[in-house]
């Protein structure tokens, strides 16, 4: 069996175009333009190209982009000052503080001070307990990413068994409670988890976001299983070149699976697409326009 590839640039391509269409009804139809207000502090090389990424494609999206940098010794007074300025701006909808933050500032209470209607990536504690109990909140832009490209592979998941390796906030457990919306049967496993490849091994959808190179071996997937790769990993190869590989051992896992998404290529350009998309949903829900359907 070779596996189908889950082209995540082609489908985040797609995604972004339909942002755009909505983006040029909301200006059209209400004079709306949507605002997205991104906050880098310090000089993180990988936290940068994400930035500059964010930037290029909310203003090809016909978005309005409004860039903060903060050098590295800000006081957290300063960001969660800053937070509160944009929170009060009717200009911007959507805010996102770009994580990691330098050792001496309190993630928590940055992400904490954002406003949970323009907390676009859905770390607020409020998005998150929403998102827990079946509210209408901002659901975190990677895992969104990821249930949409399960639902268009898979259409009804009810019943499946799925297992996300992984707890982060960010990532493994809202994937969870998305994966629990769909009615699928969830484990969550983790560092601590006993026989991890037993655990992979029963999953009908196998959900990868740890941040260790290959840790998910292709022998421990089900034939016929969907593999959503999220982690991004670059590792030195034997020539001294740098590349970037998944969490999944990529080619052995692609011989069981029926699906896998690749890395690069995979759930990495999803998130940007989601980022825009809740921007939109955001713009929408505090001015009280329906959100375009395209
Ligand atoms: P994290 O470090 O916060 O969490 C990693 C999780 O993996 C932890 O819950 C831990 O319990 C678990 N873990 C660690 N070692 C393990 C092991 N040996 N066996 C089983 N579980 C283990 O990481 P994160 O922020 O959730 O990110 C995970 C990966 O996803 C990283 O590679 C990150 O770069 C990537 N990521 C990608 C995107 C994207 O847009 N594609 C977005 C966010 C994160």
């Amino acid at each position: 069996m070779t596996a189908d590839v889950i082209d995540g640039k082609a489908f985040s391509e797609s995604l972004k175009q339909d942002v755009a269409k909505q983006v040029a009804i909301l200006k059209e139809k209400y004079n709306l333009i949507p605002g997205l207000a991104v906050v880098l502090v310090g000089e993180n090389p990988a936290s940068q190209i994400y930035v500059r990424n964010k930037n290029k494609s909310t203003l090809a999206a016909g978005m309005k982009s409004f860039e903060h940098r903060l050098t590295p010794d800000v006081s957290e007074a300063e960001l969660v000052g800053l937070v509160h300025k944009l929170n009060d701006d009717p200009a911007v909808h959507g805010i996102l503080v770009q994580l990691p933050l330098p050792k001496h500032i309190n993630e928590a209470a940055v992400i904490d001070a954002i406003s949970p209607a323009k907390d676009v990536d859905g770390f607020h504690v409020i998005n998150s307990g929403l998102l827990a109990t079946g509210g209408k909140g901002m659901v975190p832009c990677t895992p969104l990413g990821c249930i949409m490209m399960l639902k268009n592979r898979l259409g009804n998941m009810s019943g499946l068994d799925a297992v996300v390796v992984g707890r982060s906030n960010i990532v493994g457990k809202p994937m969870a409670q998305l994966l629990l919306n769909e009615n699928c049967t969830v484990t969550i496993a983790h560092s601590r988890t006993r026989n991890l490849s037993g655990v992979v091994k029963r999953a009908d959808i196998v959900i990868a976001a740890v941040g260790v190179p290959e840790l998910v071996k292709g022998d421990w997937i089900k034939d016929g299983a969907i593999v959503i790769d999220v982690g991004i990993n670059r590792i030195e190869e034997e020539d001294g070149k740098t590349k970037l590989v998944g969490d999944v051992e990529y080619a052995a896992a692609a011989r069981h699976a029926a699906a896998i998404t690749p890395v690069p290529g995979g759930v990495g350009p999803m998130t940007i697409a989601l980022l825009l998309k809740n921007t939109v949903t955001a713009a929408c829900r505090q001015t009280n326009v329906a959100e375009p359907e395209i």
